[in-house]
């Protein structure tokens, strides 16, 4: 082992926001940092031969973190996206996920985004996609008010109790949410635009970025990636 060495390893400093199960969450016993982002950036760095330390922040939190030092990597189920792109320098994408709109289980009057209203409250996670897209509604006038929250649980909870008639996040984690708490939200609509997920390092940090895009290469061949994926979705 490395302590054998009598020496301390360093490890790098990784930060994800943890209301995104199943990617991003924390273990309702231990309440320690978990889930399918974790333990494939864990089977990389095993692969690559580095440690990880790992914090939470909220997602708006991430790319600053990043940008002024304070972490070295997100693992976050951030979207690659153009704009980040200019910001960050992402890995190899490792899930293609995309925008749904859901609302509280049961509701008629919306069956998709077109049915949002001038009167009506629409929630999104602070600094994410989803967001932008509630900011982008509200200017168009398209609906009353963008509520932006820290975390997409204490969303959910307010798509439930009426406080937002509608909720736009990542299909995969709404479709957990509805797994894990049948009867509760449901979503509606189409798929609203294309997002594929990778893991962030500061601009120019290639070295980093060389080892985490080796280990995804080598964990998605010799089958860890899969075992991890089935470990987290059906
Ligand atoms: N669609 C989101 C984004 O990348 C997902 C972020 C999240 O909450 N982890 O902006």
């Amino acid at each position: 082992s490395f302590a054998a060495c009598g020496q301390k390893q360093s490890a790098y400093k990784v930060a994800m926001e943890p209301t995104f199960p199943p990617f991003d969450t924390t273990d309702s016993k231990t309440g320690e940092l978990t889930g399918f982002d974790v333990d494939m950036m864990e089977a990389i760095a095993a692969d690559q031969g580095f440690k990880l330390e790992w914090t939470n922040l909220s997602f708006g939190g991430l790319i600053p973190a990043l940008q002024s030092g304070n972490i070295d990597i997100i693992a976050s189920g951030m979207n690659a996206s153009e704009d980040r792109r200019k910001q960050v320098d992402f890995s190899d994408t490792y899930y293609d996920s995309g925008l749904v709109v859901a609302v509280k289980a049961g509701n008629k009057t919306i069956k998709g985004i077109k049915d949002l209203t001038p009167d009506m409250k629409v929630g999104g996670q602070i600094g994410t996609t989803g967001a932008d897209k509630c900011n982008e509604l509200k200017k168009a006038g398209k609906i009353k008010e963008a509520k932006i929250y820290d975390g997409l649980d204490v969303a959910m909870m307010d798509l439930q109790n009426g406080t937002i008639d509608a909720l736009i996040n990542d299909l995969p984690v709404t479709k957990a949410y509805m797994t894990a708490k049948p009867g509760t939200v449901e979503i509606v609509g189409d798929v609203l635009n294309a997002e594929s997920y990778g893991i962030a390092v500061k601009k120019g940090n290639k070295e980093l970025l060389d080892k985490i895009n080796t280990g995804m290469k080598h964990i998605k061949e010799n089958g860890t990636f899969d075992k991890l994926y089935s470990k987290w979705f059906d």
